[in-house]
């Protein structure tokens, strides 16, 4: 069961209300490497998982999720605190609203509007969120590598806010959300490592043939071709792929029975290219005396006078 603390998990101190830049927070509390993915992302991962020390660890880190996602939240709300109460009261003229709420930049007019001030679940430029976002498989070494991946995304991203704002109250807390996201990475990865052997995925080997084979697929200047560790020997075999890579003629082939087999060649034939015509098109015949002009330019609007 879940229970709810009162407090949050970091303090939020808020200076100023700045709508403009609490649209820019709406990145990490509904989109794609925001809060609520991260916490949807491990607590359904929990749901499946069957290795204790796994299991609670999503668990937790599921739970702790959902209390940034409170504090990101909250730190959108209190950046539209003053916005939200001059335009719920009505106590500016209407120009001067107009102003505040739709100069703030950033669709932060919408926020307000439509929102009233609170935060939607929708990033920064208003795309509501979506369970798409989270890519789990149900096998724990690809998922954890996964996880790995959205824990560094989130970094990046709290990364980029904190650049986006002076306030120092938003960027500790931003700080502090970001500096959680560097510690899951770690746990993650010390998970990843403690399933062992975990690479490849599953069970089956990849064929011995190809998996140590770089295939070098662009021509020309061969001295362009850069090489690096993730091509280089002893690991790989850095090669050209000549097709069919497997010795065949790269030519497909099917089965079929009498039945289909006629099928198909009735629908072949019946669909087959004249390559000897050259038909008359809809764009030929509409090209007129003057091709590509304008020589038609239609009635003017129409122009009332009050
Ligand atoms: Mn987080
Ligand atoms: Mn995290």
């Amino acid at each position: 069961m879940f229970a709810h603390n009162k407090r949050l998990q970091y303090t939020v101190r808020v200076t100023e209300t700045n709508p403009g830049l609490a649209n820019l927070m709406l990145e990490q509390f509904g989109g794609p490497q925001g809060e609520l993915a991260a916490a949807c992302r491990y607590f359904t991962q929990y749901l499946a998982e069957d290795d204790p020390g796994r299991k609670d660890m999503l668990i937790d880190i599921a739970t702790e999720e959902l209390s940034h996602l409170e504090v990101i939240g909250t730190i959108v709300a209190m950046l539209n605190k003053g916005a939200k109460g001059r335009i719920s009261e009505g106590m500016e003229s209407e120009a001067e609203l107009y102003r505040s709420i739709s100069g703030a930049g950033n669709d932060s007019h919408v926020t307000q509007v439509l929102y009233g001030g609170g935060p939607p679940l929708t990033n920064s430029g208003g795309v509501p969120w979506t369970a798409a976002y989270i890519d789990s498989i149900g096998d724990p070494t690809c998922d954890l590598r996964s996880n790995i991946a959205a824990e560094a995304r989130a970094k990046i991203v709290y990364e980029r806010l904190i650049n986006c704002t002076d306030d120092p109250g938003v960027k500790e807390a931003l700080g502090f959300l970001m500096t959680r996201e560097i510690s899951h990475q770690q746990s993650f990865e010390k998970a990843l490592y403690s399933i062992q052997p975990n690479f490849p995925p599953g069970k089956l080997a990849g064929m011995p043939e190809f998996t140590n084979v770089y295939f070098n697929m662009s021509n020309g200047d061969a001295s362009a071709d850069k090489r690096g560790p993730w091509n280089n020997e002893p690991t790989f075999e850095f090669r050209k792929p000549e097709p069919a890579v497997d010795g065949g003629t790269g030519m497909p082939e099917v089965m079929l029975d009498t039945m289909d087999a006629a099928t198909a060649q009735q629908l072949a034939e019946r669909t087959r290219s004249d390559t000897t015509s050259d038909p008359m098109t809809g764009a030929e015949l509409g090209m007129g005396a003057n091709p590509g002009k304008a020589d038609d330019l239609g009635a003017p609007p129409v122009t009332r006078t009050i």
